[in-house]
């Protein structure tokens, strides 16, 4: 195409090629982003029009601001003033079912031929097309004329336009509604999760965090807060470790214990009431500096505050019922109090049948990594992994028990020090050597990966004024193994 054909009107063929053109160009690129530049070549071959733009009206998520970052979002207060500018000026002019049926010119071409000739000197050469699903308008396609094109805006041309642009506005809702099938997918999981949590934890200090996470992560665009209320009903942060937002800060000072949920003046923060028993116990807050809460942001954040309320009402009730429980309910080992009875039963048992009692204490080495890496469900996979090859290793009248985080620890009765050594490298060769499957509803691959563990070993002797000694000198030889590099056994001896 010379530049010649840009001084006047197309003919037919020029026309049928600029439609080609813009056929296939929607039909291969994926990017929005190349999507547009590419339409707006083909706008500023043809027809010297440039800027080709296209405005969303922003009630989407956080998630959809990512996907049109390079459209021109309309902040939901001003969106009434654009549509009045664009569409109303038009409508006094045009019939209406330009404006309300999306159709271009549909009912009188050739009055809107006339108009568009009118206005484009008027109005700077810009013409506007509103993007619709069902009723609702979504968008506006803007295209921005050279002055010096001095384009006649004819019957004909309108017609190849509007061709043009409903193809386009095809690929926008079909892009717009791919994303919002995307972000309800990514909703479903995170509520999936936050209500998972509890089959296998019950301690609020772990699962507020992680719901926390989770729900920042699909937040993308708001940073999330999670608050407790303390002894005097004043709410406290729990998580992360700081706020300074202002924004969130006024809020908990405003939200009553009826309200689920209210938004800031500004629009960009939010707190979401968890309850507990009809009574608020505390917040989810998000904020951001620069995005509004949209009302699908909010309506989403409503629901996963909701999930948190359930979550938290079982794991405390789960909490009452496990206080009285003797296994750890990740890894059906011994739990901590179980393992505190045993110790006490092991120690008195070979003081009285002189027999040898040994303590093996291990650690799961750069545990906090895992976490960080893949994910508290991965973490919380590895955890159960590592109990299941520590059961393998063992006798049937050893004792495992999980004695905190990943943390564990095993009474050998009848074990004399130099078999508890051997054991221990048996384990620590066994966990190196393990290929540990965190597939998972949180972790979307498959994926397997490697752990290691120190391990700690010692002896009962008689003279030991407390069993906790056993454990003790177990726990600072474990300490020791650490300090030297992790991956290693290492027996207590007095000099530590
Ligand atoms: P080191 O080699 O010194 O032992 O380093 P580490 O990272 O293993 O140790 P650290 O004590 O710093 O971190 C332990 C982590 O274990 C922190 C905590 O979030 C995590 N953790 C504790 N309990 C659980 C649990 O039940 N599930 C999961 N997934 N993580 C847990
Ligand atoms: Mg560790
Ligand atoms: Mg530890």
């Amino acid at each position: 195409m010379d530049d010649t054909v840009r001084d006047s009107n197309l003919n037919r063929k020029q026309y049928m090629e600029f439609l080609k053109e813009i056929s296939y160009t929607l039909a291969v690129s994926n990017d929005t982003q190349k999507m547009l530049s590419q339409i707006n070549e083909i706008f500023q071959k043809y027809f010297c029009a440039n800027n080709f733009q296209i405005f969303v009206m922003d009630d989407s998520t956080s998630a959809m601001h990512d996907f049109v970052k390079n459209w021109i979002v309309i902040e939901k207060n001003k969106q009434q003033e654009y549509v009045k500018n664009i569409f109303n000026g038009l409508k006094t002019e045009l019939d209406e079912s330009f404006v309300i049926n999306n159709k271009l010119c549909s009912k009188s071409l050739q009055k809107s031929a006339e108009f568009f000739s009118k206005n484009i000197a008027e109005t700077n050469n810009l013409l506007y097309f509103p993007v619709f699903d069902g009723n609702r308008l979504i968008g506006i396609i803007e295209l921005n004329f050279d002055k010096n094109g001095n384009k006649a805006v004819d019957t004909e041309f309108l017609t190849i336009l509007e061709i043009a642009i409903t193809q386009i506005k095809i690929v926008i809702l079909n892009k717009i509604s791919d994303r919002k099938l995307e972000t309800s997918i990514k909703f479903e999981q995170t509520i999936k999760s936050i209500a998972k949590l509890i089959e296998t934890q019950f301690d609020l200090d772990y699962i507020l965090p992680i719901i926390g996470e989770l729900i920042d992560r699909f937040v993308s665009n708001h940073l999330i807060y999670i608050f407790l209320k303390d002894d005097k009903e004043k709410y406290k942060l729990f998580w992360p470790l700081d706020c300074q937002d202002e924004n969130v800060l006024k809020l908990l000072t405003k939200i009553k214990d009826s309200e689920s949920f209210i938004i800031s003046k500004n629009g960009k923060a939010g707190v979401f009431a968890i309850r507990n028993e009809e009574k608020t116990i505390g917040l989810v807050a998000a904020s951001s500096n620069i995005d509004k809460l949209s009302n699908t942001d909010t309506n989403y954040l409503c629901q996963l505050a909701a999930q948190t309320s359930v979550t938290t009402q079982r794991a405390n009730s789960y909490a009452q019922v496990l206080k009285y429980a003797t296994l750890d309910a990740l890894t059906g080992l011994n739990n901590r109090r179980q393992f505190e009875t045993r110790l006490k039963q092991e120690t008195a048992n070979a003081k009285r049948n002189k027999k040898p009692l040994c303590c093996i204490m291990l650690d799961i080495d750069y545990f906090k990594k895992v976490n960080d890496t893949w994910g508290h469900a991965a973490g919380d996979c590895v955890l159960k992994n590592v109990a299941k090859v520590v059961i393998q290793e063992l006798r049937e009248y050893d004792i495992a028990s999980r004695y905190g985080g990943e943390e564990f620890c095993i009474l050998l009765p009848d074990t004399k020090i130099h078999e508890a050594a051997f054991v221990a490298k048996r384990l620590r060769a066994a966990v190196e050597k393990a290929d540990i499957n965190i597939s998972d509803d949180v972790v979307l691959d498959s994926d397997t990966l490697k752990v290691t563990i120190s391990v700690g070993v010692s002896e009962f002797t008689e003279d030991m004024e407390n069993p906790e000694i056993l454990h003790q000198n177990a726990d600072m030889a474990l300490y020791e193994a650490k300090k030297r590099g992790r991956n290693r056994v290492i027996v207590f001896n007095t000099l530590f």
